[in-house]
């Protein structure tokens, strides 16, 4: 159930703000409400899901103070990811990063969003995965979860995530040994991820006399 869950909001078929119902959880997964419970309050530590006294459970929806923060957290953890990846880099770490950058480029050219959203996440949790740090691995699942509900949140009309030719450059600069190029372009890649998102302030604090200034 939380595997179906996690990949749900992983391929934003699940929106940030979305309740989710014990009873109607524990009839789709055919369960007693107690596992719901159990499984709903499992997502909550994970980040995923926000669980209010007397409302229940929602899909989380970061603000944007926390989407800055993970992007924060993010500029400073996989710099590190990367430069311990290529002092561990062997053949069967390289097959399987390319294996996923082929998966990440089918998916884009079949016009599959659902799939390249999700793959795109995952090639970052990869990079932590291979990388061989648990407590690095835990912390970008979370802050994984938390950009992809960031990017459904605040993407703005351009369709931006991550771009697969940025991954591949990450993963050709792994592979020569380049440690800070690498961690460069990985730098680069985060701040096009932000940048593509509409972070800068909320919407009740916009430019009231900008916006209708023009209209007069
Ligand atoms: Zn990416």
């Amino acid at each position: 159930m939380a595997a179906r869950i996690a990949t749900a909001i992983h391929e934003h078929r699940l929106l940030p703000g979305t309740k989710l119902g014990e009873d109607r959880l524990a009839s789709i997964f055919n369960t007693s409400r107690a596992r719901v419970r159990e499984v709903l309050a499992r997502m909550a530590r994970d980040q995923m899901v926000e669980l209010f006294p007397q409302r229940g459970a929602f899909v989380a929806k970061p603000s944007i103070e926390q989407a800055l923060d993970v992007f924060e957290a993010r500029r400073l953890i996989e710099p590190g990811v990367v430069q311990r990846l290529v002092r561990c880099m062997d053949n069967a770490k390289m097959r399987r990063l390319q294996a996923h950058i082929k998966l990440e480029r089918e998916a884009r050219e079949s016009g599959d969003k659902r799939a390249t959203v999700r793959l795109s996440g995952e090639f970052h949790v990869l990079l932590a995965e291979l990388a061989g740090n648990s407590a690095l691995l835990r912390s970008m699942r979370e802050l994984s979860t938390l950009t992809c509900l960031t990017i459904s949140l605040y993407e703005s009309a351009v369709n931006t995530c991550c771009l697969v030719d940025e991954h591949e450059a990450v993963v050709t600069a792994i592979a020569a040994g380049k440690s800070e190029e690498a961690e460069q372009i990985m730098l680069n890649h985060l701040n096009h991820i932000q940048g593509s998102l509409r972070l800068e302030a909320d919407s009740d604090e916009a430019d009231l006399e900008q916006i209708l200034g023009d209209l007069l």
